[in-house]
């Protein structure tokens, strides 16, 4: 690829030629090999070692990548492509080397010079455009060499080809004069020029995919550049080292090991691509404004089908699944985000081929599938998208794979307005940012009562005044705080409210034990967090003892032990802790049990069971007996009548809280409910 400024003048170890004359006296080429023999046969076989070398790096790495069987994706292609592009280089290199430090020259010599040049002109050409194709490809900007995009920019490459397939007719890139001596023409510098502009195309989307290629092919893609960077500025300041074509190859086997390798997609089990891969993918395509179809098959009774046929080693349903899969999309375009969750993606196809594929897979799911003897009948949800038109981000998509279907919308193929829910999420997500800019959150108050109708204490619920919205619940929006990771700022808001609440002493003055305040699990676990509560807390400088930081169970058993630290260290501050939502989650009793409590409130759900059924009853009475076992505090919520009280006042419990006494409130409301329980204990009195 080196530049050849000079021209019509051989240059030392370049391919100059020369042929005897008659009278045997050796000309202008050769004459170099004579007059400076000792440094032209040492640049001729440099020249023929880095070739060797060259090619055995190509016929290696060919090798290589049969054997492991990445030949089916158009990427694998065109990278099958550069490698024999920089073989035929390789080989040209070889027969400059051969003839250079052995110029016995016979009849047949110019022929081959002429036929090698020509090879390694038509070849090298289309080095630069290979690997900005390769490029794209990698980064999703184009993963078919088809798009309007794509072939305009294919336009330099396709004049210069031109120019180096017609050069026997034209003479426009080098010549071969009647002394044999090698000239470079102008449209050589064409070349180079086109080069250069692929290089740097290539080179601006890496920089623009940075973000979304794995660290991985990052590194493999920079190191290839660096190498090839290098590999040409050597050669064009010092023409004998022919070391580009050797660079090339060598930044090549750092992409085959890196970007080429796949192990680190693969979903082994499977056999398909990963969930990693999926974010990669999809947020490659978003960022290139690449529009594709997905179609989402999730798989209902994965569990219970697993468990049946399954082994423990193989995935029973990409087992089932495998072939059919593939006899609608190639392999590279399944992805496996969760053991029972299968993304196809579907680009360059019209939005109605996508719908109408996704309809005819649902009709195969209405019928039973043969595995090992058995028939199994595969209960799914299937899921159409346009991509970027209703999922906009990647967190969209997660969002669409993963969560919940509302339950109407649990027959046929999901598609268009059913995926409204998506853009519900959306249109949530965006009122949280604005969230504090907009000043659309607020801090509830629901108080807590003793059995005896005294008043305990309150908890902080969030509430969302959107402008557009109206008033979200935190049901619906802390999900999505959680998943964003906008949680920690909501919690901490709360956290300031509350503390600048008590900081006012209404609290105190109406004998408020402590106000509870709601931590997302997420948040506490995170590195800091005790320090961050101490600072918030002792800014307002606040008795730590008035707040109570409710916690829920639901919580992986492993990080038990990173909880129960941040829960010593917080109570040894002063602050009380309570376990919220007690008997909704499938965690172990006893690791809940260790922690070091104040109290457990067992969920609403808990007690409207026991009015429903005698199990449910049985349900309660065991909790309450097991909680009051365990030497804890208990608070019952969602007390809504005057007989639910009074079975609790049964069974012994010691706080309650519900609609019964208050719906969560206004702080300035909450005032006014703590003045007129004041005024009513004092007219008891
Ligand atoms: P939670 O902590 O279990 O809060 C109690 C929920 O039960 C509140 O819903 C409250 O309004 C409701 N509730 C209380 N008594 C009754 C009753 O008698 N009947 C009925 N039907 N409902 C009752 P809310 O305020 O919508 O909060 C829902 C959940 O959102 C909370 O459940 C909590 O998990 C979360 N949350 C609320 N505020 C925050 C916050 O500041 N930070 C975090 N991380 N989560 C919060
Ligand atoms: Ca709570
Ligand atoms: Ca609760």
């Amino acid at each position: 690829m080196a530049v050849s400024g000079q021209k019509q003048r051989p240059v030392r170890g370049d391919i100059s030629l020369k042929k005897t004359s008659e009278n045997g006296i050796l000309k202008e080429g050769i004459c170099c090999v004579i007059r400076e023999a000792g440094d032209c046969m040492l640049d001729y076989s440099f020249s023929l070692g880095v070739a060797v070398s060259t090619l055995l790096i190509c016929a290696v790495n060919l090798i290589y990548t049969f054997i492991q069987g990445r030949t089916d994706k158009v990427q694998n292609k065109i990278f099958i492509t550069i490698l024999c592009i920089l073989t035929v280089n390789a080989m040209t290199g070889m027969i400059s080397g051969i003839y250079g430090s052995n110029p016995v020259l016979n009849e047949y010599t110019p022929h081959v010079f002429k036929i090698s040049r020509y090879a390694y002109f038509v070849t090298h050409t289309a080095l630069c455009p290979m690997f900005f194709y390769y490029i794209s490809n990698v980064s999703f900007v184009s993963t078919h060499l088809v798009s309007t995009k794509v072939r305009l920019l294919s336009i330099p490459f396709l004049l210069t080809e031109i120019l180096a397939l017609t050069n026997p007719l034209t003479n426009m890139v080098w010549t071969v004069d009647e002394d044999y001596a090698f000239h470079r023409e102008w449209g050589e510098i064409a070349i180079y020029i086109a080069a250069l502009f692929y290089y740097v195309l290539s080179f601006m989307i890496l920089t623009s995919s940075w973000k979304v290629l794995s660290v991985k092919r990052r590194n493999a893609l920079v190191f290839f550049f660096v190498l090839v960077a290098v590999g040409v500025i050597i050669q064009l300041v010092e023409k004998s080292i022919k070391v580009e074509v050797l660079a090339e190859a060598v930044g090549f086997t750092g992409v085959m090991m890196s970007v080429e390798n796949e192990d680190d997609r693969i979903d082994f089990g499977m056999g398909f691509y990963n969930r990693a891969a999926l974010n990669l993918d999809i947020g490659s395509s978003l960022k290139h404004n690449r529009r594709l179809g997905i179609i989402v098959i999730r798989i209902n009774n994965y569990e219970i089908i697993d468990r049946l046929v399954g082994n423990g080693e193989t995935n029973v349903i990409s087992d089932i699944l495998s072939d059919y899969l593939q006899s609608i999309v190639k392999r590279y375009d399944i992805y496996v985000p969760g053991k029972n969750i299968f993304v196809l993606t579907l680009y360059d196809k019209l939005p109605e081929r996508v719908e109408q594929i996704a309809d005819e897979m649902e009709k195969r799911f209405e019928y039973t599938w043969e595995y090992k003897n058995f028939s199994i009948q595969l209960n799914t949800t299937i899921m159409v998208a346009d991509i970027p038109k209703q999922i906009r981000t990647t967190s969209e998509l997660f969002y669409m794979l993963e969560s919940p279907i509302p339950e109407d919308k649990d027959k046929g193929v999901l598609k268009g307005d059913d995926l409204n829910f998506i853009m519900r999420r959306r249109l949530v997500e965006d009122a949280i940012s604005r969230g504090f800019a907009d000043k659309s959150y607020e801090v509830y108050y629901q108080p807590t009562h003793y059995l005896d109708g005294r008043l305990h204490g309150a908890e902080a619920l969030i509430r969302m005044h959107d402008r557009e919205l109206g008033n979200l619940y935190p049901d619906e929006f802390i999900p999505v705080a959680e998943q964003t990771g906008l949680v920690d700022d909501i919690d901490e808001f709360v956290l300031e409210e509350v503390c600048r609440f008590i900081k006012t002493g209404v609290p105190e003055k109406y004998g408020i034990d402590n106000i509870n305040v709601n931590l997302s699990v997420i948040q506490c676990m995170r590195p800091g967090f005790v320090e961050s509560v101490n600072q918030i807390v002792e800014r307002y400088g606040v008795s730590k003892k008035l707040i109570n930081f409710e916690i829920t169970e639901t919580i992986a058993a492993s990080d038990y032990m990173r909880l129960s630290e941040i829960i010593r260290k917080l109570k040894s501050e002063g602050f009380l802790f309570s376990m919220d939502d007690y008997g909704t989650g499938y965690s172990n009793v006893s690791a809940v049990f260790s922690l070091d409590l104040d109290v457990v409130k067992i969920d609403k759900s808990i007690l409207w069971g026991a009015e429903t059924s005698e199990l449910g009853m049985a349900i309660l009475e065991n909790t309450i007996r097991m909680i009051r076992q365990m030497k804890k505090k208990i608070l019952v919520e969602g007390v809504e009548t005057a007989e639910q009280i009074s079975l609790l006042t049964k069974l012994g419990v010691d706080y309650l809280q519900g609609f019964y006494f208050s719906r969560p409130v206004p702080e300035a409301d909450f005032i006014k409910y703590l003045s007129v329980k004041k005024s009513e204990k004092s007219q008891k009195k």
